[in-house]
């Protein structure tokens, strides 16, 4: 596939010096470490590679055609620049692929006002164009008029702060109701100026969803509930495009080699998620980690790096929906992954990679390796910060590795932008690509590759599980110290507070505190809100289990915490909500 933008980097090649680094401050630099700092910061491809992936492709959501299309762009690409053991590897398959096209709605009355939504992944687009009135949901079942309800969009009120039982009942018997009625759609405001993009891709082709849900921008919906309580009709126009095509809908892992010279079968692996959300081009979440990672293969082999042992190149899929590509590679490998030196992944995000932890059985091992990587560049330091174990929680892909015990990193990144800004939302577009930032990350990330594949041994693992788990970042020290498939835990850690409070892989998480949770992301927002003491409840073999876990303040240390009680049967049966987000 040929795109303008790669035309356009060549040009500039033929005009940029080639800066060569500077050897000196004492650092004894090998002639492929040179190299690759040459090409680092004189022949960096990596905004450009990064370009034709977020804008030429465009989003990847998982078992997407453009998933599909990313994964065969990276193998090709792989292939080109003479990467071994090339390989699009199929990982898994969800029952329906959904396709997101087009998007647009507009208030038509009393004014023309272009508006601001998304939808979720897997869920109904319009039949077309619908042009219907606007209308709050009843409160009711007594006050709904079927025929009235027809055609209209459903404002729906915002689901925050606590909701006593009754009114949460009284609004499900509505919203169930109206859904035979042939309304338009549903519409729920945004928490804020960000439309985040979620979905649950566990649909079946016999019962899609066929009703709308449209998240608007909050102040664009707050507008339209103003008007409606001062009684003005307020007409809506929308057309999205959400197509379903049957099943199965496959995801992959693509997978590339630099053979090792010396330990062909052990390896050190640079990746991150070559999936995203598709409610933007999924820039900086993951495109960032996936222009790195490919870059930093062109980068080794144009510096002919010859790595004692095999420096492995992985781009995993599925990983919005609970770290799949990289959860099923790891099942699939049971005997490659004590021959792991290490991982490392990138998906933090647009500002430069400043670091990493290591423990102290690692520290000399690091200190070697990053060596050429603290002078690179005197704006952007790099910093080994001293840890009891690697950290936990931060859930990307290493996280599966690390729970099978293979060293897994997650790099510290640091800079001027806002890296939450692009993670799953409307704001995730080439905009924030800094381009400075990638390109030095991508030096790091080569770099460091090359320096695990040759060092004398392996990576030493002593040391490296911290006692509980580490932290969960900006979560104020709350991790249940599983991994995750949507609701339903897949792996519970040794030692961590779900294994204390007597939890088990298979547990369905159904609630946390006074919160209904469904999904991944529902789960994590209860966890991380209010009272840090919660009660969870969970489904074991069709009978309900709660436990009480009691998550350390984050300046209490944590062996001063609690043991949590011991789960028991709830003892009322409680039906799930249907209507959950
Ligand atoms: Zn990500």
């Amino acid at each position: 596939m040929r795109f303008s933008a790669m035309v356009i980097c060549f040009c500039w090649l033929l005009s940029a010096p080639v800066v060569t680094a500077a050897d000196g401050e004492g650092v004894a630099l090998t002639e492929t470490q040179k190299k690759l700092i040459d090409i680092g910061m004189g022949d960096n491809r990596v905004v450009s590679v990064l370009d034709q992936l977020v804008n030429g492709i465009g989003p990847r959501l998982t078992g997407s055609h453009q998933d599909h299309l990313a994964c065969e762009w990276a193998r090709d690409l792989f292939i080109e620049f003479g990467l071994e053991n090339v390989v699009m590897e199929e990982a898994g398959e969800f029952p329906v692929a959904f396709q997101r096209g087009s998007w647009r709605g507009h208030m038509v009355t009393p004014e023309r006002v272009d508006l601001e939504f998304g939808t979720p992944a897997w869920s109904a687009g319009t039949k077309g164009v619908q042009e219907g009135p606007a209308m709050m949901l009843p409160d009711n079942i007594e006050n709904l008029d079927m025929d009235a309800m027809k055609g209209v969009w459903v404002m729906m009120p915002a689901q925050r702060g606590r909701r006593n039982r009754e009114a949460r009942q009284a609004q499900r018997a509505v919203t169930e109701k109206l859904e035979t009625a042939g309304i338009n759609g549903w519409i729920y405001p945004t928490r804020g100026e960000a439309i985040t993009t979620y979905g649950n891709y566990r649909i079946s082709w016999d019962e899609l969803p066929t009703i709308p849900r449209i998240h608007l921008r909050k102040d664009q919906y707050d507008m339209i509930v103003e008007k409606l309580g001062a009684d003005e009709e307020v007409t809506l126009r929308i057309d999205v495009r959400n197509h379903f095509q049957p099943g199965p809908a496959k995801y992959y892992n693509v997978i590339g080699d630099i053979v090792g010279t010396e330990f062909p079968d052990e390896y050190v692996i640079i990746g991150g998620h070559i999936d995203s959300w598709d409610g933007a081009t999924g820039t900086t979440d993951n495109g960032t980690g996936t222009a790195t990672t490919i870059e930093a293969a062109r980068m080794l082999m144009a510096s002919g790096a010859k790595p004692r042992r095999t420096i492995r190149f992985m781009l995993w899929s599925g990983e919005e929906q609970g770290l799949l590509g990289s959860k099923a590679w790891v099942s699939a490998n049971p005997d490659v992954l004590d021959k792991i030196s290490a991982v490392f992944v990138y998906d933090g995000g647009p500002n430069a990679i400043a670091g990493l932890p290591a423990t102290k059985a690692m520290k000399a091992d690091f200190e070697k390796v990053f060596e050429p990587v603290m002078n690179l560049n005197p704006d952007l330091p790099f910093t080994l910060k001293d840890v009891d174990g690697i950290p936990r929680g931060i859930g990307s892909d290493h996280e599966s590795f690390l729970a099978k015990g293979v060293p897994g990193f997650f790099w510290t990144q640091d800079g001027r932008a806002d890296w939450r800004r692009g993670i799953h939302t409307q704001f995730d577009t080439f905009d924030l690509v800094i381009p400075e930032y990638l390109e030095h990350s991508t030096t790091v990330i080569a770099l460091t590759a090359l320096g695990v594949g040759n060092l004398d041994g392996l990576l030493s693992r002593e040391g490296m599980v911290e006692p509980g788990g580490g932290r969960r970042r900006g979560g104020g020290g709350r991790r249940l110290g599983v991994m995750l498939d949507e609701n339903t835990i897949s792996e519970v850690m040794a030692d961590s507070a779900a294994e204390k409070a007597g939890m088990k892989a298979g547990d369905k998480i159904v609630k946390v505190g006074d919160q209904e949770v469904s999904d991944r992301q529902s789960l994590i927002r209860a966890i991380m809100g209010g009272d840090p003491k919660k009660k969870v409840v969970f489904e074991r073999e069709g009978k309900r289990m709660e436990a009480i876990i009691d998550w350390p303040q984050p300046n209490r240390r944590p062996q001063n915490r609690p043991a949590p009680e011991e789960p028991k049967e709830e003892k009322k049966e409680e039906k799930k909500r249907g209507d959950v987000r």
